[in-house]
């Protein structure tokens, strides 16, 4: 096992892993901008070291001073945590040549499923369904006519490198093609330094569902079920839940089965995410995360399957103690993100945290980086944390968080609690009745 581990993230994720490390008894390296010097994850692990300047191109992602502090401190393994360097295979490549070990898959899987045209690819050799599409990138308008004439308007243009929901165009009609192709090509090379575009049919009104995979360095996978991710706002996920409400059981287990046949044959490794759209009682892949995900808290709390620290001891080479009839799937698990964000307008509000309480109480989870006197900073995204609740079943579930997001006081700066309580309440949350556009419609209704 692992002696030390650097945490090269910050925020609540850094935290998290600290907590996991702490009790697999491994000793932790906080790094951090000049800004972060503060930081909770500064103050709880056993040691910190400033690694730069407060953007994240000089901190968090900047790969020579992260090795320098590795090396330094002597830490054995790196944990990225989600954002920032976790999808980079380069950085997993350079740390394979220091000999430190990533806390993550191999290198070539990160480096593919980064490639969402070449993971299309990838995944259509599987057997997993995918959104139909391009069969590559789209090179010229000709080829983009053709392709989009095949498969069916509306499409959506999306980025080879894509991430974050960024850069993506929907086109209704052949009209607006050209000029949105130059667009999402613009903006993929602004975003992701790669102008590279392929398309999928444009899904009208599906629901994100994601399944949770898992597996060690000897061939033995297993899946820890779903999540539905479908609040979302500008293709950013608002609230998720576990496991997904209503939906056509049959059809996940074909597609459970297709997916573990797939890691197996490809030899993944590590903690890893599908994100499928499902409509109309099918699933359609969309693209694979190979990292933890903001949401794996409610994957955690119905199957009691602490997956940063088996992602931890998975990288120290350890065998998966766990198969999978022995994971059950117990209750019904929701995470609201609160975001240092106004409400309305979902613009940044960072500022000083004047007046903070946290909500407890039966199955109650707060994953959180912040405090009192805590200042958010406009450097980094505005996750100021998540709360997560566990109950026997959805409604109690829903109870409880209502009354959780009641006790949370978060004063000083806007957050977007008001706005997960308001939602949490309404017919629709309830009855499940929603898919990735209700939160913007319900917006616009409330404007
Ligand atoms: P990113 O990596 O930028 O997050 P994804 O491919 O994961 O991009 O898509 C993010 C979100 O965009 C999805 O959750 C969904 O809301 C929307 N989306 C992506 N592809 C489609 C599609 N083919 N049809 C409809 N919506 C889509």
């Amino acid at each position: 096992m692992f002696k030390k581990v650097l945490i090269a993230n910050r925020g609540e994720i850094a935290v998290r892993i600290i907590r996991s490390c702490q009790e697999l008894g491994i000793n932790t390296v906080a790094i951090h901008s000049k800004a972060d010097e503060d930081a909770m994850h500064v103050k709880m692990a056993n040691e910190s070291i400033c690694i730069g300047n407060n953007s994240a191109k000089e901190s968090y992602l900047n790969i020579p001073a992260i090795i320098t502090a590795t090396e330094l401190t002597g830490a054995d393994a790196i944990h990225p945590g989600y954002g920032f360097l976790s999808e980079n295979y380069r950085f997993a490549n350079i740390l394979e040549e220091h000999d430190i070990a990533f806390i993550g898959p191999k290198p070539k899987h990160i480096e593919v499923m980064g490639d969402k045209i070449k993971a299309r690819e990838t995944i259509s050799k599987t057997g997993i369904p995918l959104v139909p599409g391009s069969d590559g990138s789209i090179i010229n308008l000709n080829n983009l006519k053709k392709t989009a004439l095949k498969i069916g308007y509306p499409i959506i243009i999306k980025a080879a490198s894509g991430g974050g929901g960024k850069g993506m165009k929907v086109v209704y009609t052949e009209d607006n093609l050209k000029e949105q192709f130059e667009l999402a090509k613009v903006e993929a090379k602004a975003n992701f330094g790669n102008d590279e575009v392929y398309i999928e049919k444009f899904l009208e009104n599906p629901k994100h569902i994601e399944f949770q995979v898992f597996a060690d360095k000897h061939g033995n996978v297993i899946h820890l079920g779903e999540r539905d991710c479908s609040m979302q706002r500008r293709h950013q996920k608002i609230i998720e839940e576990a496991p997904a409400h209503n939906i056509n059981i049959l059809e996940k287990k074909k597609v459970l089965k297709s997916i573990i046949s797939a890691m197996k044959k490809i030899g993944y490794v590590g903690a890893g995410t599908v994100e499928m759209l499902y409509e109309n009682g099918k699933f359609y892949f969309i693209e694979m995360n190979t990292r933890l995900q903001v949401e794996h808290p409610v994957t955690e709390m119905v199957t009691g399957f602490d997956i940063v620290s088996e992602q931890i001891k998975v990288a120290s080479g350890q065998k998966l103690k766990i198969k999978q009839e022995d994971i059950s799937f117990l209750g019904h698990s929701i995470e609201c993100r609160i975001n240092a964000e106004n409400s309305k307008t979902f613009l940044p509000s960072p500022g000083v945290i004047s007046a903070y309480h946290t909500p407890g109480g039966p199955g109650v989870r707060i994953d959180s980086a912040a405090f009192e006197k805590y200042k958010v900073l406009p450097y980094y995204d505005s996750l100021i944390g998540k709360l997560i609740v566990h109950a026997d079943n959805r409604d109690l579930a829903i109870a409880r968080m209502k009354r959780a997001l009641n006790e949370f006081i978060i004063e000083g700066i806007d957050t977007t609690l008001e706005l997960h309580k308001a939602v949490i309440s309404t017919k629709e949350f309830k009855s499940s009745n929603y898919d990735i556009k209700w939160l913007e419609k319900y917006l616009a209704r409330k404007q």
